[in-house]
């Protein structure tokens, strides 16, 4: 069995007890970025996380990290207003040059800037990034940035971005990963200098965006690790991604079996509490089961992770598994509480529409069906 991270969250429990469920509501009602919220995890040092000591982060594992999140979640909340800085800091730290790595990592550990944007999807592309048109054009001491993208979240709460931009061409499918580059942009130099925000109202309150490129010039040391190689390095930065969004998951699924299983007890219709019935238990005892099996692909992801083994498989798997379930469990829960899931004060369906984003990002359900029945199980490539 994995280690439990007991003290740790312990120490995320007693953050996330001050932001209860009235501030959910109304950043949610309000579709306000949780500012509160990400100063306190900030302060506490827990997006920093994964920064490893030496630039002044906290050097824990993956495993912890995953701990964190499934807190915040667990408690009622939702961390994806800041769970990106989590895992968009570990190309930096994997590909960065020693340069980038000072000037950033131990400001981004303090709390002093946010790298919390990761601009890869656009309108044209979508799941397809290795499609994407957004262009950087090396001109002397710089790159030109042209282009668009789309769903980038918190871009307007971040002060760094990092940006996938084709610099060599595509030439054929075999080398499709080939000729894109990855950029660390600062946000508070490029807005008014050739970078529009436009925010995208969505069915949850997420803090994404629109993003428009025009002749934006960055300088060239903005550049991570070798022109032409980005898109592996986005790749490696993956699997952390996938286990730490599993993770939330399993953190929101216990939420709904928790809630569920609460008002399953006290609800009284037809002179017993509902919960007698095996008709509202059995689902309850069904989306459990679920969510304990997905946790054990997370941790076991996450603990390959730790120890610098491959986990591709792994970690797809965790993030399937674990949206499934948590969608499930929200399905559930809406279900056990009848119409009253439908009323904001419950919390149910702010959860419901949250959770249900993890089977389309940051990547849909299809796309890990289609990885593990390639990479894993030798079957025709089918796109
Ligand atoms: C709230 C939100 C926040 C996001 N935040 C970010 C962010 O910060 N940064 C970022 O870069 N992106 C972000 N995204 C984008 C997200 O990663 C994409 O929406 C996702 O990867 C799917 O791309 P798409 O929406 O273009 O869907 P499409 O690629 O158009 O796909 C549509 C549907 O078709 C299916 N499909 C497509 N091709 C195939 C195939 N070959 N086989 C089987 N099924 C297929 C997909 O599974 C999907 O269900 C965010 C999206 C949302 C909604």
């Amino acid at each position: 069995m994995s280690q439990d991270f007991g003290d740790i969250r312990h120490s995320v429990q007693a953050l996330c007890r001050e932001f209860d469920s009235g501030y959910w509501q109304r950043v949610d009602r309000d579709r306000a970025y949780p500012e509160e919220f990400v100063g306190a995890m900030t302060r506490a040092g827990f997006l920093a996380a994964l920064i490893p000591e030496e630039f002044d982060g906290s050097g824990l594992g993956l495993g912890a990290a995953a701990a964190i999140l499934e807190e915040v979640h667990l408690s009622g909340g939702n961390a994806a207003a800041c769970h990106a800085q989590m895992y968009i800091m570990g190309t930096v730290l994997r590909h960065g040059s020693a340069e980038q790595k000072q000037k950033y990592l131990p400001a981004i550990a303090r709390g002093d800037i946010r790298l919390q944007a990761f601009g890869v999807t656009e309108p044209a592309s979508g799941s397809d990034s290795t499609r994407i048109r957004t262009t950087a054009r090396r001109d002397g001491g710089h790159y030109v940035v042209d282009g668009q993208k789309v769903w980038t979240s918190r871009a307007e709460h971040s002060d760094l971005m990092l940006l996938l931009a084709r610099t060599g061409p595509r030439e054929s499918d075999r080398s499709r990963h080939e000729g894109l580059s990855v950029f660390l942009v600062d946000i508070r130099d490029a807005l008014g200098s050739g970078l529009t925000i436009e925010p995208i109202r969505t069915m949850l309150n997420h803090a994404t965006t629109e993003m428009f490129f025009d002749g934006l010039r960055i300088p060239a040391d903005s550049l991570v690790g070798e022109e032409g190689s980005g898109f592996r390095y986005i790749l490696d930065g993956m699997n952390a991604e996938r286990i730490l969004i599993g993770a939330e998951c399993i953190g929101d699924a216990r939420w709904f079996i928790g809630k569920a299983s609460g008002y399953a007890n006290e609800r009284e219709v037809f002179g017993r509490p509902i919960g007698r019935n095996q008709g509202v238990q059995f689902p309850i005892a069904r989306a459990y089961a679920a969510a304990e099996a997905a946790d054990l692909m997370v941790r076991k992801a996450a603990a390959l992770f730790d120890d610098g083994e491959p986990c591709g498989p792994e970690a797809n798997m965790a993030k399937l598994l674990a949206s499934e379930a948590s969608w499930q469990a929200a399905d559930m829960c809406l279900q056990t509480f009848g119409g009253y899931g439908f009323a904001e004060e419950y919390d149910v369906e702010r959860k419901f529409r949250e959770t249900r984003l993890y089977q389309v990002a940051p990547l849909s359900t299809n796309l890990v069906l289609s990885y593990l029945a390639e990479h894993v199980l030798g079957l025709p490539r089918s796109y």
